[in-house]
């Protein structure tokens, strides 16, 4: 028997049509390599894919934009989800209810048309749900409203017996509180609801500095980033960019600093509180701008391309001088560093306060998050990603454990990081995988195993 006699969508195995288009990795470093492909068009076709799984010992993956695959997903039955695509937003009571396979950009344009917004990422090509599971940290609202995980009202999932739940906070509470901050380890999340919010614009965009001035502006960045009110974000990244045509001209392979700016109030006063960066050292490209809130992504202009990757986060408790110090010994102006990029995000406000319905996110009162990006396939993992474990361990002295979810990457998956990322919640998660998942059906996000 395959999944073909009890779903009636697409089933596709290894070397069949089909198999490598649904099996497709945003990081090819990362293949998915399923025994067995559902390509899910409702969340029956889910609900049995997981039954087809279980009667067979075979653990279930999910893929839905493949932008974080962690581990590959032999011998399991892969529930691809980008059929389960449909958007409605409900204007009075200030909701959207998305499928398992929507992506930020078709939110935001459907709240966009009633003024409304959603908690979304920098990349608007990531998944709703993954995103969210794993916290989701908006470069816009984040700071002002929490994390997207903060304000879900209802997941719609498969569990591990293949039952099709419903978790609310008067609903399977404790799985509803784990699935929000446990990204993938609970079940296959088919629809969720969520509340979105009256903004129609914001005022923000990058301005890139000569790498060469990396000093002045990281400098100038620690020193302002903390006197930002709550409805204004950064972040900064020192960026080694390709000579790609389709950069312009002071891009194009240049060594840049891009600080990120965004700011809910007017343009004035936003420009007022930009002043003092503006001032740090001469801009090279300026698209800082009055934008609709759906170009969310022109803040942090993320690759859109599938690209082979390695990329690693860390939390900071501190960003003082000695830790610009450490980065610009990195990544600074001469050294011979192999990274894309290496960003910092400035977090605080509503992020460190508890929602009103408590969820798993485990990065409350983390201030600073570093990422690294390298770009080169397998034969450079060594290199590349040795190079990443090298940053982090450099930062040490200054780095927390506890960390955001959807930046688990890299050497950080493995079980004894997972549970200091999760800190005193790592325990109660463990209890609810036992209650839900005993067998750990769900184990190729970062994997939280069941409580022994
Ligand atoms: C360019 C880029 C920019 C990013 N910017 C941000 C940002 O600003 N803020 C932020 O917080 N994160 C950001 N991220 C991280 C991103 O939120 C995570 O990678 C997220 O997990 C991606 O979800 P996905 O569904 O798109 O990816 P996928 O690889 O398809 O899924 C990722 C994980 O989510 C689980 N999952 C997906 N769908 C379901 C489902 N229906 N049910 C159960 N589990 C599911 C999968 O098991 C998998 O473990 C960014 C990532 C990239 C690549």
């Amino acid at each position: 028997m395959t999944p073909t006699d009890t779903v009636r969508c697409g089933v596709f195995r290894p070397g069949e049509p089909g198999y490598a288009e649904e099996c497709f990795s945003f990081n090819p470093n990362h293949p998915l390599e399923p025994a067995v492909v559902v390509a899910a068009e409702t969340a029956d076709d889910v609900a049995q894919a997981v039954r087809f799984a279980r009667a067979r010992s075979m653990p279930v993956a999910v893929n839905a934009t493949s932008h974080h695959v962690v581990h590959p997903a032999r011998e399991a039955v892969l529930v691809t989800t980008s059929r389960l695509g449909e958007v409605t937003v409900d204007v009075e009571r200030r909701t959207a209810r998305v499928g398992a396979g929507v992506r930020w950009q078709q939110v935001l344009d459907e709240a966009g048309k009633a003024g409304l917004a959603p908690i979304a990422g920098s990349a608007p090509a990531v998944g709703v749900v993954g995103y969210t599971l794993g916290g989701g940290l908006s470069p816009v609202l984040g700071r002002s409203l929490g994390y997207a995980a903060d304000h879900v009202r209802r997941i719609e999932l498969v569990t591990a017996d293949g039952e099709q739940r419903v978790a609310t906070p008067e609903d399977e509470p404790d799985l509803f509180w784990a699935l929000r901050g446990g990204l993938g380890n609970f079940g296959v999340v088919t629809a969720m609801e969520f509340d979105l919010f009256p903004h129609a614009r914001f005022h923000g965009g990058g301005l890139y500095f000569p790498g060469a001035d990396a000093a002045a502006v990281l400098h100038a960045w620690r020193e302002w980033a903390p006197t930002l009110p709550e409805d204004a974000t950064t972040s900064v990244m020192l960026q080694r960019l390709p000579p790609l045509p389709a950069l312009p001209e002071p891009l194009r392979g240049a060594f840049v600093v891009h600080l990120r700016f965004a700011f809910l109030g007017t343009p004035e006063e936003g420009e007022r509180l930009l002043a003092p960066m503006r001032a740090a050292a001469p801009v090279v490209l300026d698209l800082v701008g009055d934008k609709p809130f759906p170009a969310i992504g022109e803040i942090h202009l993320d690759p859109t391309d599938p690209i082979p990757h390695h990329s690693g986060a860390v939390s900071l408790a501190e960003f003082g001088p000695d830790v610009v110090g450490k980065l610009l010994e990195l990544a600074g102006p001469g050294v011979d560093c192999p990274l894309l990029g290496l960003e910092v995000r400035a977090l605080g406000g509503a992020l460190d306060r508890e929602p009103s319905v408590p969820n798993a996110v485990p990065s409350r009162g983390v201030p600073f998050l570093v990422f690294g990006l390298a770009v080169g396939g397998p034969e450079s993992r060594d290199e590349l990603a040795g190079h990443l474990a090298h940053v982090s361990a450099e930062l040490r002295p200054w780095a927390l454990p506890r960390r955001l979810p959807t930046f688990l990457l890299g050497d950080d998956v493995a079980e004894d990081r997972v549970r200091a990322a999760y800190g005193a919640q790592y325990e109660r998660l463990a209890a609810v995988k036992k209650r839900y998942d005993p067998e750990n059906v769900f184990r190729f996000t970062h994997n939280i195993p069941p409580a022994a």
